[in-house]
Formats: structure tokens, sequence, C-alpha cells
């Protein structure tokens, strides 16, 4: 899982002050959360124990959904905390998949996944692959293969978009899998399809903020004004795991596209899923983070799916700041996050400070010494200009969208970012004057309970002056705020140019 990613050390990771409670042990080390995941697995054995000597092995029945999560946790309590009881559990669970799957004829695999809700089986494929790059048993890469959804993995393969009326979030984990299974059988077919899926998704079927979905539904390519149905866009979940994909597929195609799509969903719908205020008792995150007129965002959820994924949605901002490539010769530099990288391999640090996404400048310092190939994202919605220790570089971006610098690092080399933010609109495809504003990364919202479309005459971006706080605008008397702003006043993420 992360055999291409650079990890991000204990020091200063970004995050907002009223959110310490969500960052989690894998981010920063705290031991309260180790212990809780460490009786959890305990847990979860005492569970499994128990089952296995009463009724052995199969007669019981479980929603894949859910025993994937419960795989997932386990694996990652494995992988990032080295938890050896969890593999051992998650892989009996592993062996009792099998045994339930194995031996079922394909039609019977492919009508089961073809229903709702018994085919949102979560990415079981994933975490079968996973366990096959653990343990070695093919057995599990076998079971993996049993997920596959027949025939929409075959229009995928074939690049044709029968998205239409799909459930979103039933589907996105299926190419998480898919990409696995590619990763572990080196079977291009499932990397194909799970690069054309993600290029159905983005940006036929996005909105403003990086969500997708309407009433958790994949609507039609190229709908985005059209299916803008007041508070049911965007599942929460469907953001997360597009945000997964796209990671996902840089490892293999290492391009700024898929960080673009990261980021946006990042800062402005995964940061306004959970709600600015603080709680013991209510993890305060987002199910739809709705698009509509004057919709309002409902925080609280401790019921449906979004919950829980809700919770590690906010570990992200300390993750995929920064990749390395195989040969362990080039860092990507992704995310202008504050943050403080320990490449130990080479044994070098690099720190990146400044305060993004507020502002629009970031300086990475190297502690450490060696010739590699700094590679600097050039945003879509920025022209980047970098200083290597006062002197201007070019910053040219190669066929990847990364700007290169490629020297012999020295302790105390100082690169300075800028990638200026400014007020742009951009125009749904389906209907060219309903619009939204952006600045920078940071999608805007027009703060006004109108429930019909907010009317904006002229120019937005001429006629914009500066709001009462940083990163705000008022245009035609209505204020215009960054989406992440997590309150529950309307908004509208969308104006008609009049
Ligand atoms: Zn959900």
């Amino acid at each position: 899982m992360w055999a291409f990613a650079g990890g991000v050390g204990p020091g200063r990771v970004w995050s907002r002050r009223d959110r310490a409670g969500h960052r989690a042990w894998a981010g920063n080390g705290e031991q309260v959360f180790k212990d809780k995941l460490d009786y959890i697995v305990a847990g979860l054995k005492e569970c499994q124990d128990a089952w296995a000597a009463r009724v052995g092995q199969g007669g019981a029945s479980a929603p894949y959904y859910t025993c994937h999560k419960i795989m997932r946790g386990l694996l990652d309590a494995h992988t990032l905390a080295g938890n050896a009881t969890a593999l051992a559990v998650a892989r009996g669970m592993g062996e009792w998949v099998h045994s339930r799957l194995g031996h079922l004829p394909r039609a019977q695999l492919d009508r089961m996944w073809s229903l709702y809700i018994a085919g949102e089986y979560g990415g079981m494929n994933e975490i079968m692959a996973d366990l096959h790059a653990l343990t070695g048993n093919p057995t599990f890469l076998e079971t993996a293969r049993c997920f596959d959804n027949t025939a929409l993995l075959a229009d995928c393969v074939a690049g044709l978009d029968s998205l239409d009326g799909r459930h979103a979030n039933q589907h996105i984990p299926q190419f998480l899998g898919y990409l696995r299974l590619f990763e572990e059988s080196g079977e291009t077919r499932y990397r194909t399809a799970a690069a054309n899926f993600f290029d159905m998704v983005v940006p036929h079927r996005t909105y403003a903020h990086g969500g997708t979905g309407q009433g958790e539904i994949f609507r039609k390519r190229d709908v985005i004004a059209g299916s803008i149905v007041n508070t049911t866009n965007a599942e929460t979940c469907a953001a997360y795991n597009m945000m997964k994909l796209a990671r996902g597929l840089f490892f293999h195609t290492p391009h700024a596209r898929y960080l673009d799509h990261h980021e946006k969903t990042l800062v402005n719908q995964i940061l306004g899923s959970r709600r600015d205020a603080n709680s013991t008792e209510d993890p305060l995150v987002t199910y739809m983070v709705p698009v509509g007129p004057g919709v309002r965002r409902g925080y609280g959820n401790i019921g449906t799916c979004c919950g829980g994924t809700g919770l590690e949605n906010h570990t992200k901002f300390q993750d995929t700041i920064y990749f390395r490539s195989p040969a362990d010769d080039t860092l990507y530099v992704n995310l202008f996050i504050a943050s403080t990288l320990r490449w130990d391999s080479r044994g070098v640090t690099v720190t990146q400070t400044g305060d993004f996404p507020r502002t629009d400048t970031s300086t990475l310092t190297v502690t450490g010494s060696g010739r590699f190939d700094l590679r600097l994202r050039v945003p879509s919605w920025a022209a980047l200009t970098v200083t290597l220790n006062g002197s201007p570089c070019t910053t040219t971006p190669g066929a990847d969208g990364y700007a290169s610098i490629l020297r012999t690092w020295r302790t105390g080399d100082r690169v300075e970012l800028r990638f200026p933010y400014r007020l742009r609109t951009t125009p749904t495809v389906d209907d060219q004057s309903l619009q939204s504003l952006s600045y920078g990364p940071l999608a805007l919202i027009g703060k006004s309970s109108r429930t019909d479309t907010l009317p904006i005459p002229g120019d937005p971006v001429a006629g914009a002056t500066p709001g009462p706080r940083p990163l705000t605008f008022t245009v035609n008397g209505t204020l215009f705020e960054p989406f992440h702003l997590a309150d529950t006043n309307p908004y509208h993420a969308y104006f008609r140019r009049v």
C-alpha cells in the first residue's frame, strides 16, 4: 500500500485547531489512538474465536460492505500500526469469504453484484488483493476476482460510459479494487478500467467542490446544471473514494491532473465536511455536501456510511503531500500543505512552511544532502513561480505537469513557491450561464438564504471587491466565502450570470 509513498513525519502537520481530536495515530503517533486500536482488534479476535468455536466455518452471512470496513481497519492496524493479531483476524475473514464465494458460478456472482444493496460490497476486491500481497496466498487473489462486476468492468475497459443511473459509492470502490488487482496480477485490463472510469467521473460528473452524484446516483455524463437538486448532491463517501482513486492512479501514471482533483476535493468538499465546532459526543460530519440554491450543510452523522468515512477524512490532510519514485531518486511535492517529510532512505528532511490554503506561497527547506529530482506540481489554477536560494527557476511543467529541479541538494537550500490566487468563473458544461466562482484552489460560495438561483449581473470577477475577511469577496451585494468554512448557513455554490 505504501510502497510508493513518502510518509509525513511527526513534525508540524497542518490541521485546523478545532480538529485536533481527528488526527489519527498514523499521522502523529499519539498513543491514545494506538491504545484504542489495539483494544478494538483484541475484541474482534475474541469474537472471531468465539464464533469459530460455536459454529465452525460457514453457515453465517455478513453483508460484504461491513465485512470490507472491518477488514480494511484490520489491515491498516497491521500495516500502519504493527498489530500482528489484526492480520491474523483479517486472514481468517478472508478465508471465510473464499469459502462462501470461491465455488459459486460466475453468473450467480454477477447477479449478486448487479443488485443494490447486495452488490454494494465496498472495496472487498481491494482488501482481498491486499491480503494476497501480505500473505502471498493465491487463493486471496482468486477471491478478489470473484468480486468482478463483469458487465461494468467490460464497459470501462472498452471506454464505454454506462455510469448513468448507477449508484456512485457502490461502484467507485470496485475500481480501487481493480487497480489493486492490476498491481497484484499484472493484468492491464483492470488498470485500464480504473483509469477510464476516473475519466468518466472527472470532470464529466464533478461539481465545483470536487464531489459527485445526486441522490447517491451517478447522473448523465456532462449534465451538471441539470443534476443539481437541492440538498441531495455529493455524498461524502463518494468524494473520499474518488480522491483515493486519483491517488492510486497517480502511482502508475504520475500526472498532476490526478492531484488537481485530489486537492480540489480535499480543500473544498472534504475540508468543509466537518463543522467548525468542538464536540466530544458528535462527529459533526456530513452525509451529502449539497450544491443547490440556498442549501445548508447538515452536520452530525453517526448513522450513515459517511459517519465512518467522515472520521477518517480528516486524517487526509497529512497524506499524499509527498511521493517518492520507485527508484528513490525523485521527490514529488504534490500539495502545498505545511509539513515535515523525513525521507529516511535518503537521509533527507524536507520542511514545508506556509499557511495553505489561506495563503498562496509555500517554502521548502532541505536538511541533508544528495542528488535528486525535486518535482513541484504546477497547479492547473495558477502560474507557479519558483526561486531556489533567491534565484528564479524555470517552472515549465514537464509532460507530467510537474516542474523539475534536478541537482545536488545541500542543507539549508530553500525553494520558495508562489502560486498566486486569482478569481475565475467556471460555466457548467450544460448551461453556460450557470457558473461557479473560485479563488485559486478554493471554491467560493455566495452566502444567501434565497432558494432560487442566485443572479449575478455582469462579470463577477470584474465586479468583486474584497470582503470583510481574508479570502472573501463581495459581489453584487452578496458575500462569497471559501466553501470549506464549515457552518450551517445557507449558500449557493452556483450562480446565474445575467
Ligand atoms: Zn457515505
